[in-house]
């Protein structure tokens, strides 16, 4: 699986920078800056470090270690739909 992304999809991975504007509307904060740490293999980083895929229906970002799905992002008319399953937390600051 990693392969696959590596072969295939660099070219359409961002940084999470990129989605910025994003977290500003759903936060309300920047948080780029803002800690994190993958369910997946535990490491921990900002968000601005995750990579972001722009171009699947919404948003999605994977871990820079082991590049498993964290944070999904997508959104509708009306709202915006957040999968962060792959996070064990998202600090932002009060
Ligand atoms: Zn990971």
């Amino acid at each position: 699986m990693e392969e696959t992304i590596n072969d295939m999809n660099r070219q359409l991975m961002l940084d999470a920078n990129a989605v910025a504007g994003v977290f500003q509307e759903i936060f309300g904060a920047e948080m780029t800056a803002a800690p994190t740490e993958c369910v997946h293999c535990g490491a921990e980083g900002e968000v601005g470090t995750l990579l972001a895929f722009t171009q699947a229906p919404g948003i999605v970002l994977r871990c820079p270690s082991c590049e498993n799905v964290m944070i999904r992002i997508t959104q509708t008319p009306n709202a915006f739909y957040i999968d962060a399953r792959g996070a064990v937390y998202l600090r932002l600051a009060r």
